[in-house]
């Protein structure tokens, strides 16, 4: 796992610094809500047992809960670790498992994901293994084509699956923050973002509102296609994924970085809607 310093708050939630010290939030202290509630290390005394407050009936009853909430806390955090210890420890390893995940889903044999337990375990951490840039299509769903729980892939979703600047830092967040390996640029056929790029490009058509500067992105691959044999819908999106593989592996200075240690790998795939294949692209 690479960690940078000071970033450990991104890494597991659960330390949190402050101009006053550092503030610890466990289970105990989160609220039906969700919000979690702050104790300083500063103030030594514990919320429940200030003047105000205090009781020994209270008292009693507090400690209870802590103490079962401790317990609690702990077996949560075994979980976490546990979790990561269970990624795929390489950039080959991941691919691997994403394209055997991609096999389950085909076949009907995925996992059966319980989510109910999974969900207190990544309220405290999470560790995904595979970074997916996929389409924003609400046909392509990654987590279930390659069928991973939740925690498992970082995925940026965007119409067309382009690296933009925003699309670039998530993804450096997720491999040099995060710890992922892998990183995926999952097109997918009959994309409705490539093809009004290729209405746009080849024919002269106009598109509405805030499209014209999303289909901007989406010019080199339909002219890098455009006299090609073929589907220029097919070559366009296979096209787009290899440029942003390209963009990816190259974008100084954090991804390039990591891909030259050989900690990072990027590679391309299509996601077929008919049959749910993923073909990884060489
Ligand atoms: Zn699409």
């Amino acid at each position: 796992m690479r960690r940078f310093a000071g970033q450990k708050a991104f890494l597991d939630g659960t330390i949190l610094q402050s101009g006053h010290g550092t503030t610890i939030t466990e289970p105990s202290e989160l609220d039906p809500s969700g919000q979690a509630r702050r104790r300083s290390e500063d103030n030594h005394t514990p919320p429940f047992m200030d003047q105000e407050n205090y009781s020994r009936r209270r008292f009693v009853r507090r400690s209870v809960t802590l103490a079962g909430a401790s317990v609690a806390w702990n077996l949560l955090r075994c979980g976490a670790q546990a979790a990561e210890q269970d990624n795929p420890q390489t950039p080959d390893d991941a691919l691997k498992e994403l394209i055997a995940g991609n096999e389950r889903y085909i076949t009907g044999e995925h996992t059966h994901h319980d989510y109910g337990p999974e969900r207190p375990a990544l309220a405290l951490s999470q560790h995904p293994f595979a970074a997916i840039l996929g389409c924003a299509d609400s046909r392509v769903s990654p987590e279930l084509a390659f069928d991973q729980s939740r925690g498992r892939l970082f995925v940026v979703r965007l119409a067309g699956n382009f690296a933009d600047d925003n699309g670039v830092a998530s993804l450096e967040f997720a491999t040099s923050v995060l710890g992922t390996s892998l990183i995926m640029v999952l097109g997918h056929t009959e994309c409705g973002a490539v093809n009004a790029a290729i209405d746009v490009f080849t024919k002269g058509a106009s598109l509405p509102g805030h499209l014209p500067k999303l289909v901007s992105n989406l010019q080199a691959p339909v002219e890098n296609v455009r006299s090609q044999s073929g589907s220029i819908l097919d070559n366009a999106t296979r096209e787009n994924v290899v440029l942003n593989v390209q963009k990816i592996q190259t974008s100084e200075p954090i991804l390039a970085a990591l891909v030259k240690e050989n900690r990072l790998k990027v590679v391309g795939g299509i996601y077929d809607l008919a049959t749910g294949k993923i073909t990884v692209l060489s």
